[in-house]
């Protein structure tokens, strides 16, 4: 399957800041042939769709509503998204599960609405230090992927990447060994191919949480681990780039 790569920027960027990354990302895109995307702050859309033109880097959004369109103050549609070139949002971040409340039941939906609209969907899942601490990673990570899949049609599942991002490892340098990391990824890969073989096997299942480019060789070898969603690196061209290239070969 070929790899995918996402740059999560969070709530990071600046107007002068953007092109300097983007036109760093762009003097550096030859010999790379993953997928590439990033996912940039709502206000920096039209800026990066333009400073985007014309390279195979697709731009996605950090989040998305469940609703189609009204009176949702604060909201971004899909159809806001799509007018900006967006391909991808992610969706259920840990960030947004923790400070903006967002349940299973919201990422589900979320997710259902992204899919409606046209978008692909990045979930996000991933258990806390002390549920990984408790044993309970695969029971954690399985209700929220099994919530989704809940609310999903059969046809649907291949129109959705996974993000396994383990909570403890965002931002924090820690990681789980590329084969912990494997046998979560394994676990969700089972859930999508019992759920729909054909759709399941088709799914991307990224890993997300301090990768790097010092460390990206040994998640991305992996079987079922087809790409990474990149936080702090993702934030510096060169870093983002060598993690592509890890992912083109
Ligand atoms: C993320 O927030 O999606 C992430 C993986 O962050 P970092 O790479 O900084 O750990």
């Amino acid at each position: 399957m070929r790899k995918l790569i996402v740059g999560n920027w969070k709530m990071n960027g600046s107007l002068a800041m953007n092109t300097e990354l983007l036109g760093g990302v762009r003097s550096g895109l030859s010999g790379i042939s993953c997928d590439l995307a990033v996912c940039v702050p709502f206000p920096y859309l039209a800026q990066c769709q333009s400073l985007l033109e014309e390279t195979a880097v697709v731009l996605g959004a950090q989040d998305v509503s469940s609703h189609a369109v009204g009176a949702y103050t604060g909201q971004v549609s899909t159809r806001m998204l799509l007018d900006f070139g967006c391909r991808y949002a992610i969706v259920g971040h840990s960030e947004r599960r923790e400070f903006c409340g967002e349940t299973d039941e919201v990422v589900a939906d979320k997710v259902q609405r992204a899919l409606a609209g046209g978008l692909t969907p990045i979930l996000c899942v991933g258990e806390t230090l002390e549920e990984k601490e408790d044993g309970r990673t695969q029971e954690i990570v399985g209700n929220q992927i099994n919530a989704v899949l809940k609310v999903l049609e059969d046809r649907e599942v291949s129109g959705i990447v996974v993000a396994y991002e383990p909570i403890w490892a965002i931002g924090t340098g820690k990681t789980p060994t590329p084969e912990m990391a494997e046998e979560v990824h394994a676990m969700i890969r089972n859930l999508l191919v019992s759920r729909n073989a054909e759709a399941g096997s088709r799914v991307r299942i990224l890993y997300g949480g301090s990768m790097k480019p010092s460390n990206a060789a040994g998640f991305l070898e992996m079987p079922d681990i087809d790409g990474g969603l990149i936080g702090g690196a993702a934030l510096k061209a060169q870093d983002f780039l060598a993690i592509a290239k890890l992912a083109s070969i």
